[in-house]
């Protein structure tokens, strides 16, 4: 189901538009290459984790979502674990203005182990932003 999913998406997540890495099919340091990630860097296999391909359930399943194709999208692992309760619409605009703050681990020019500590309070500050306020960046 992840590789049907990753194939209809061309591997880019739903939210960030990042290329993703099916871990079944890429073997690690092809996938640090890729995305240029240096091998050894502090954070490496942490950034690459956030670059992993998931199943994404567009109505959460705490909602009712179903588990069938028709409700699942690719995201990237960072989109995933970041979304929370919010809705599709609301989630892929606060991680555009992540990617706007240079905040969203996927989108940084190198790996950082200290984004974690940095993206949290930006994230929390844009979840409460009323979502008119973001439509503008979507
Ligand atoms: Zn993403």
């Amino acid at each position: 189901m992840l590789a049907k999913l990753f194939d209809a998406a061309g591997g880019v997540c739903a939210y960030c538009d990042c290329d993703t890495y099916l871990v079944t099919r890429e073997a690690e340091p092809d996938a640090l290459r890729r995305f240029g990630i240096p091998d050894g860097l502090p954070g490496a296999i942490r950034a690459l984790r956030y670059r992993e391909a998931s199943r994404e359930h567009v109505v959460r399943s705490a909602d009712g979502g179903k588990d069938d194709i028709g409700n699942l999208t690719l995201a990237c692992t960072f989109c995933n674990t970041a979304r929370g309760e919010a809705t599709p619409e609301h989630h892929r605009a606060a991680m555009l203005l992540l990617i706007a703050a240079e905040l969203h681990p996927n989108h940084q020019a190198e790996a950082s182990a200290m984004l974690d500590r940095r993206f949290r309070p930006a994230l929390r500050s844009i979840r409460s932003a009323p979502l008119v306020h973001l439509a503008g960046a979507a």
